[in-house]
């Protein structure tokens, strides 16, 4: 393996400062928090700390967003004008793209290209798009059926919801916070982001600047802490109008809860076991290249990762063994190491789930085609991982591992295929892979998915509506729908 790339002296700096929150435009530390430890996943090392905050700040955090918006601080501004510091946004994180491409390695263990590439690519995207979005959100001018023409004028409007709550995980924070902070931001609400106490720096980094390209304060507040008590505190508040999470399932219930009380407005990406089929007509070289990353990428934690492989009989051997071979062939090392092709996991306690849940499942009877074990070495590191013959109910095919493990079994027909593909609580993605064009559209309308790709696997993009069916999500992100999903519907009629 290569050496490390050294972290820029911009980075370091970042690094050595003691984080705490921002709240109302300026940067708070809360008095008397214990500070946190930023823990590098590539070796185990401490790099940094946090001070988190506490239901008190939570809710001043709140309030800020409430002021700003009751005050018009960011809707007063025109649509353009809005637009404007929006695009800006994604400048200044293009401009600083290596420091925050280093943060986040350095804070979720992610390979530096992929969040040079991908993470901080995406959250200067989803500014750029949801910039257009500010001048471009309309109503409609619906015709009562009731009323003679002439009788009534009539038209509907998208007006902000208010506040809304942004929570993130630990997958990409940078990412998934940009891609609810711009579309909320677009439509109006003022937001207070709570990222994942696991990997908070990114969105920390992202306060400065919002600052510098003119958000003005109280508009966007960002406080870190635990899930449970501070994100608790947050989805609870009466203040809050509208909460976006991205997370486990399990989590999901419970801000589902929280809502309940005042029928706050939610949207849910929860977790995903999402299925590719290949069948036999497929290019095959460029469906195990796809699989493979889909399911290797960011070492497995993706939502929409390919953690379920069917492939059609008559290629099945071939076509496995293209994929053992790939997965033999990544060199799995941290992700400042510019050789790397698969990073660590978040954390020792996540390793240690992934661990349990592949014991689990060969107990149950799958078969390990390769890897299967803790790379021993310092970091958080699992081998990539196929296992084939897992049964219909053991708990590798059942359940979300959010890790470099993949479960492989072969199908007859189109009808098994989906059945298959289907037979699970969170269909969130799926793709198919295949050159007949016909039986490419006839499955895709077959598979239950949020987001389903042909001859591909994983890419998103915030021109596309992303979200789950089922136990994967309630809502869609990204395009019109998520712009709209910060907004209430108001129709006016007016009597002539
Ligand atoms: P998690 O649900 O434990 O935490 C996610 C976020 O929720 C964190 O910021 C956490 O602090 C916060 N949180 C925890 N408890 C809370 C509570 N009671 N109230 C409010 N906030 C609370 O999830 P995780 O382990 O950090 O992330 C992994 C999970 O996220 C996986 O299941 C994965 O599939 C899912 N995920 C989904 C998507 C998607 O778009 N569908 C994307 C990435 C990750």
């Amino acid at each position: 393996m290569g050496a490390l790339i050294a972290p820029s002296v911009a980075t370091r700096r970042f690094l050595e400062e003691t984080h705490g929150l921002y709240v109302d435009g300026r940067r708070l530390l809360p008095p008397g928090a214990a500070p946190c430890a930023v823990v590098n996943p590539a070796d185990g090392q401490q790099i940094g700390a946090y001070l988190p905050a506490g239901p008190a700040e939570a809710d001043a955090a709140v309030h800020a967003a409430r002021r700003a918006f009751r005050e018009r601080r960011w809707t007063s501004l025109t649509p353009s004008a809005r637009s404007q510091v929006l695009w800006k946004v994604a400048e200044i994180i293009e401009r600083d793209a290596d420091e925050y491409a280093q943060i986040e390695t350095l804070d979720c263990g992610k390979l530096l290209s992929g969040a040079r590439h991908g993470d901080v690519l995406i959250a200067c995207e989803a500014f750029r798009y949801h910039a257009g979005w500010c001048t471009k959100i309309e109503g409609a001018t619906p015709a009562p059926t009731l009323a003679a023409g002439g009788e009534y004028a009539c038209y509907t409007q998208h007006q902000p919801l208010g506040v809304a709550v942004l929570i993130v995980p630990w997958n990409g924070p940078l990412s998934m916070a940009c891609w609810k902070l711009a579309p909320a931001l677009a439509a109006g609400c003022s937001v207070v982001i709570k990222p994942p106490e696991q990997a908070s720096l990114s969105v920390l980094r992202l306060a400065r600047t919002l600052e510098e390209a003119g958000i003005p304060p109280g508009v966007v507040n960002i406080v870190t802490g635990p899930g449970a008590s501070v994100g608790e505190a947050l989805c609870r508040h009466p203040e809050v109008n509208k909460i976006s999470f991205t997370g486990s399932g399990a989590t999901g219930r419970r801000i589902l809860a929280a809502a309940n009380a005042d029928l706050k407005r939610v949207t849910l990406e929860l977790g995903g076991k999402s299925a590719a089929i290949v069948f036999a007509d497929a290019d095959l070289e460029r469906a195990a290249d796809g699989v493979s990353c889909g399911i290797f990428g960011n070492a497995g934690q993706v939502c929409v990762a390919s953690s379920r492989v069917y492939v059609e009989a008559p290629v099945y051997a071939a076509f496995m063994e293209k994929l053992v071979t790939r997965a033999r062939a990544l060199r799995v090392g941290p992700g400042m190491d510019p050789d790397s092709q698969m990073g660590p996991v978040i954390s020792d306690e996540h390793l240690r789930g992934i661990a349990e849940k592949v014991t689990r499942g060969i107990q149950e009877g799958a078969r390990v085609l390769t890897g299967g074990r803790v790379v021993d070495r310092a970091g958080y590191y699992f081998e990539p991982t196929i296992l084939a013959q897992a049964p219909a109910a053991s708990v590798v095919l059942r359940e979300e591992i959010f890790g470099p493990v993949l479960c492989a079994q072969p199908f007859t027909g189109e009808a098994q295929a989906s059945e298959l593909a289907n037979d699970t609580r969170y269909p969130l993605a799926g793709s198919v892979w295949t050159r007949d064009l016909s039986r490419a559209h006839r499955v895709a309308a077959a598979v239950e998915a949020g987001l389903f790709w042909v001859n591909d696997h994983g890419r998103p993009d915030v021109a596309i509506p992303f979200g789950g069916f089922r136990e994967s999500g309630i809502g869609r992100e990204h395009g019109r729908v998520s712009v709209e999903s910060y907004t209430e519907l108001k129709s006016v009629m007016i009597r002539l």
